[in-house]
């Protein structure tokens, strides 16, 4: 969810949630990714009924599915908008997990839970809404010792970049930083790296890019003169144009890290 020029939170926040309440996931991502992430993680967490989970930044709750079908806690999702949280527990409801996955409308600089109470965080192209220092050291204040958190970050892949996608990114979030720069800011926050890996593309293309295209369409023609509807969908293909031409200099990292 970002943009060519203006701050996305100027524009109007009901229809940009309505055309992502279109598309099965708000940012890039994959359901096997998750289970990847998840697989650096002790068993006595995932397999605990005792677990404590959030996903922080949860969206609809793509990824809050394959946390569900990974683990046996219980499982509070968080996010800012009121119906990406509504489906996600109609989505937890036709799964059978309404008794242990529950979604709630909050934002993430102010969390619901007790400090150090959590074992496992996960945070998939979310943390960028709070900042990514701010945000391992917020959310960690909330995780139990040797607790885990996952989060999926957008990061430098090359350490030279074009000109334009640099310029691109430090307006639409200049914490973007190289893998050993985020790395660097994890230890220096007093986390452990237990593992870093690099979304592949189809997490971006197939699984992101892709059903949008009907989404915009379908946007445009429900909302042919809203200036907002017209200005989402430029800048979202703005977006998918950067992402095929630079892509071999950018993507979303998974920072799977642990608390000492
Ligand atoms: N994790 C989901 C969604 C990622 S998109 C997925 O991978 O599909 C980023 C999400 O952060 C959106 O759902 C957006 O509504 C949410 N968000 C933005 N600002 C937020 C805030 N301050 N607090 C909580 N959620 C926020």
């Amino acid at each position: 969810m970002k943009n060519e020029e203006t701050s996305i939170h100027a524009f109007d926040l009901n229809l940009i949630c309505e055309y992502f309440l279109n598309v099965p996931r708000q940012g890039p991502g994959d359901d096997l990714q998750t289970e990847k992430a998840l697989s650096f993680m002790g068993n006595n967490i995932l397999q605990s009924k005792s677990a404590k989970i959030a996903d922080i930044g949860c969206g609809t709750g793509t990824p809050t599915m394959v946390l569900a079908k990974n683990t046996q806690g219980e499982i509070t999702g968080v996010d800012l908008f009121a119906p990406f949280i509504n489906k996600l527990n109609q989505k937890a409801k036709n799964l059978g997990f309404e008794n242990r996955v529950k979604g709630i409308v909050k934002s993430m600089d102010d969390l619901p839970f007790e400090k150090e109470s959590l074992d496992l965080i996960l945070c998939e192209g979310a943390i960028y809404n709070i900042g990514f220092k701010k945000g391992i050291k917020y959310f960690g204040e909330f995780l139990k010792s040797k607790g885990y958190m996952a989060i999926s970050e957008s990061s430098w892949l090359t350490h030279v970049r074009p000109l334009e996608i640099e310029n691109w990114w430090q307006k639409s979030y200049s914490e973007i930083a190289t893998i050993s720069e985020k790395i660097a800011i994890i230890e220096q926050t007093g986390f452990k790296l237990i593992a870093a890996f690099t979304l592949p593309d189809l997490c971006w293309t197939n699984n992101y890019y892709l059903p949008q295209q009907k989404a915009k369409l379908d946007f445009l023609k429900k909302y042919p003169e809203n200036e907002t509807a017209k200005m989402l969908v430029k800048n979202q293909r703005y977006e998918a144009e950067m992402f095929k031409k630079y892509h071999q200099y950018y993507g979303y990292v998974f920072y799977i890290i642990q608390k000492a």
